[in-house]
């Protein structure tokens, strides 16, 4: 984004990427469909990046929604809102969008090199490239880095920059998983049987905070949307604690005494497992999950309504930053100005999930990495001026 706004400025642009092609994330991100961004009101949207809502704010005042839409559809990626009032493009993908793109680019003269890792600086101040024993040196009148985090590593965003820029007397903060799983330590019955299914329409708090979704049992634990969700103050808590307590609602849309007084009408000869069955259509992964947390038989009325309104899963680690959709941590964010320009190296600005923030899913992630890289471009071509 910052090549596409300093090449329609006029300026010479040349994008050096260390995988042999570009945007590899982004097409990962397609296979969700490519949520790009949020249509609630805008202060909500703002408070989605907690502790760096103040600093992003401007950047997502100048890049708003509407211009997000207009860049897809002039990239021939007509948009909608979903039900959750997220927004996708039509076609569910990134590939149409990204080609489109760097067709775009590379007719405005913007030259893609691959294959080129970024290591440093030479004594010089030139940008240091490598690939095996071929290195390359050039320099910029403006350098805009867009490094990415570390998660997913295999795409292409390792990180490994963080050591090069703190060498560079830079605060980057170190990177931590964010929007991932978490282990839980399943028995192997209920590992074997439910791995893989989903805990649809139940609700997860945590620390206060409620969210309504969707889960997934996993071989290792539970990951999804709704975890993600919650998933930085899990962290946070894992991190302080050694473990955390996610609380399940299983039937959120039904209230204690309601499910209570369902139970009840169920004839008193038959398993609490039917009884869920047929007065709740509860799914065999919930009965087990059900279970497999309370640790013994089930049984029934007031105290397995209760169970069913207030199930706590232990969770004992954070799943690895490899398998995370995001990271925490990056260049802090009092190492960056307004602009994003890096303090002390005037000309250098850092853009995207390489910055200290963090958000949940919901396409908060590709809308503050697109704003941040079209504000630090903005300021760079009044700076050339
Ligand atoms: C599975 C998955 C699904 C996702 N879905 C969504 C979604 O639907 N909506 C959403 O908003 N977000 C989503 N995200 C997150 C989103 O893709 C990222 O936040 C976003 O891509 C960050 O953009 P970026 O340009 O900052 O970094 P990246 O997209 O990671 O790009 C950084 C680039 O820099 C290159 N690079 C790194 N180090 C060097 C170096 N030393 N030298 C040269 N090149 C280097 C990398 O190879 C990479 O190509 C998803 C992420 C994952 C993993």
């Amino acid at each position: 984004m910052a090549a596409e706004v300093l090449s329609a400025g006029g300026v010479a642009v040349t994008l050096y990427e260390r995988m042999p092609s570009v945007g590899r994330k982004l097409l990962i991100a397609g296979r969700g469909g490519l949520n790009l961004s949020h249509s609630e009101p805008f202060d909500r949207f703002a408070a989605r990046y907690g502790a760096a809502a103040a600093l992003l704010k401007p950047a997502l005042v100048a890049f708003p929604l509407s211009d997000l839409v207009a860049w897809a559809e002039g990239l021939g990626q007509e948009t909608f809102v979903g039900s959750s009032g997220r927004v996708f493009p039509k076609s569910m993908k990134a590939s149409p969008l990204l080609r489109a793109w760097l067709r775009r680019l590379t007719a405005r003269g913007v030259v893609i090199k691959t294959r080129l890792e970024w290591r440093g600086w030479d004594a010089e101040n030139a940008l240091v490239f490598q690939s095996g024993a071929n290195v390359v040196r050039d320099t910029g009148d403006i350098v805009v880095l867009a490094l990415g985090g570390a998660s997913w590593p295999k795409l292409g965003s390792n990180g490994a920059w963080r050591k090069t820029v703190v060498a560079r007397g830079i605060d980057v903060k170190p990177f931590r998983p964010s929007n991932c799983g978490f282990v839980v330590d399943w028995s192997d019955v209920f590992r074997s049987r439910f791995e893989g299914e989903p805990l649809k329409g139940i609700e997860l708090s945590f620390d206060g905070k409620t969210v309504r979704g969707e889960a997934l049992i996993t071989r290792a634990g539970i990951e999804g949307g709704a975890v993600y969700a919650l998933s930085a103050p899990l962290r946070d808590a894992i991190e302080a604690q050694g473990h955390a307590r996610l609380h399940v609602d299983l039937r959120p849309e039904l209230s204690e005494a309601e499910i209570a007084g369902r139970l009840e009408r169920q004839r008193s000869d038959q398993s609490a497992a039917n009884a869920l069955r047929k007065a709740l259509a509860m799914p065999p992964v919930q009965i087990n999950l059900l279970r497999e947390v309370l640790g013994k038989a089930l049984e029934g009325g007031a105290t397995l309504a209760r169970q069913i309104k207030h199930l706590e899963i232990e969770l004992r680690a954070v799943q690895p930053i490899d398998r995370a959709i995001s990271s925490a941590g990056g260049v802090a964010l009092d190492a960056v100005d307004a602009d994003f320009m890096i303090r002390g190296l005037p000309g250098t600005y850092a853009v995207g999930e390489m910055l200290d923030w963090e958000a949940p899913t919901g396409g908060y992630l590709l809308h503050a990495t697109l704003a941040t890289a079209v504000t630090a471009a903005r300021a760079a071509l009044l700076r050339l001026s």
